[in-house]
């Protein structure tokens, strides 16, 4: 069944660095305007989130740096720290223990009735989303119409993980780990070794300066 469109538009902070921890809980700051993103469909990549370990300050800047602040804390006058980060990890973890991680490098979506899972990313607060109706082109077959769609916009860099996972969850795709970036992400086809055709390029690249 189609939903509708997620979409994401967020800033990531390639100039994010931390400037102090608390207990479990690490401060971060940024400079500059950050790097626009907009995303278009559900990204597979909130499996690395659900992964990140929160004792490391170099993974939790990482992903400041590419993805953005899960929760839209940080600006170059507002500070932002993990408190909540753990939280929502922990949700995406019940997603990610849907699929099968023991026989790399595919990961399959075993759990055929995972609606109680889906339940509980609706019920989390995390799961902040927008359904804004507009009018599309609609294919059915070979005609093309025109007629109501949705997009879904989630709140935050949060919300859109967990968008994702509850879009990934009901069509049980299957997912592997881009052998260049690490990145988890949907695999379209079996044997797929990258995320996209820029890590591809750049793993033949690096392996002819290997030579
Ligand atoms: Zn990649």
């Amino acid at each position: 069944m189609e939903f509708g469109e997620l979409i994401w538009k967020g800033r990531a902070w390639p100039a994010a660095e931390i400037v102090g921890r608390t207990g479990e809980t690490f401060a971060f700051r940024t400079s500059g305007k950050g790097r626009p993103l907009e995303l278009v469909g559900p990204a597979a990549w909130w499996r690395n989130f659900s992964e990140l370990n929160f004792d490391n300050s170099d993974a939790i800047v990482d992903f400041l740096r590419r993805r953005g602040d899960p929760f839209g804390q940080l600006s170059p006058t507002t500070q932002g720290d993990t408190g909540g980060w753990k939280y929502l990890s922990g949700l995406l973890k019940l997603a990610a223990s849907c699929w099968t991680t023991i026989i790399p490098p595919t990961s399959l979506c075993t759990e055929f009735d995972n609606g109680y899972v889906i339940e509980a990313l609706l019920a989390s607060p995390m799961f902040d989303v927008t359904f804004v109706p507009h009018v599309a082109e609609i294919r059915i077959g070979a005609s093309v119409r025109r007629g109501l769609n949705m997009h879904i916009i989630p709140k935050d860099l949060g919300a859109y993980m967990v968008a994702s996972a509850a879009l990934h969850l009901e069509n049980h795709v299957d997912m592997a780990v881009c052998e260049q970036c690490g990145d988890w992400f949907v695999l379209q086809r079996r044997g797929t070794q990258f995320c996209s055709p820029s890590c591809r390029a750049a793993h033949s690249t690096s392996k002819k300066e290997r030579r």
